[in-house]
């Protein structure tokens, strides 16, 4: 385990939750709100940057599929636990995900019409030490990221 610290089940020592309606407005700041609130572990900047782009994936993925069409809520939780490690919960209870394992693959989309490219998850991915992600269709998706942070 890298640096000997638990990722997953970390004691938490610190939360925040808030919940948005999916209009694009409501990304930059979902976005701005998390990374805020992680600021207080005083991470580096690239860490911060990192966080805004995984959140701002998965914040715009309930906007643009899980409430196609529609306004729903977005329910976002930011847990900061012991280590540095902070968990963002970003859930929607939209449309849902089919095949999960399909839709993570990179270049995967559903809206290729759009312009989409099908990298979200894998920006997730790559910004984040770990992503997990739970969907029921007609019930919602809920994504998990996980990431350690630098401290200054
Ligand atoms: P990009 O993120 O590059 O603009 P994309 O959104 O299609 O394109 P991903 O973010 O990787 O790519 O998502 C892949 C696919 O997973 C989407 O095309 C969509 O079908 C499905 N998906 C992702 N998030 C949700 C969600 N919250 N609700 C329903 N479907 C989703
Ligand atoms: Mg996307």
């Amino acid at each position: 385990m890298k640096d000997g610290k638990k990722l997953v089940g970390a004691r938490v020592v610190n939360e925040m939750s808030m919940r948005l309606p999916s209009l694009s407005v409501n990304e930059g700041m979902a976005r701005a709100a998390v990374s805020a609130f992680c600021a207080q572990l005083d991470p580096v900047a690239t860490d911060i940057a990192d966080i805004k782009c995984a959140v701002s994936e998965a914040v715009t993925n309930c906007i643009v599929h899980g409430y196609r069409n529609t306004v729903g809520m977005i329910y976002i939780t930011v847990k900061l636990c012991e280590g540095g490690v902070v968990r963002i919960e970003i859930k929607d209870r939209g449309c849902g995900i089919e095949d999960v394992g399909q839709a993570r693959q990179p270049l995967y989309t559903t809206d290729a019409e759009n312009e989409r490219s099908g990298m979200g998850f894998t920006v997730m991915e790559s910004f984040c030490d770990k992503v997990r992600v739970y969907s029921k269709c007609g019930k919602g998706t809920t994504v998990t990221l996980f990431k350690r942070l630098n401290t200054k």
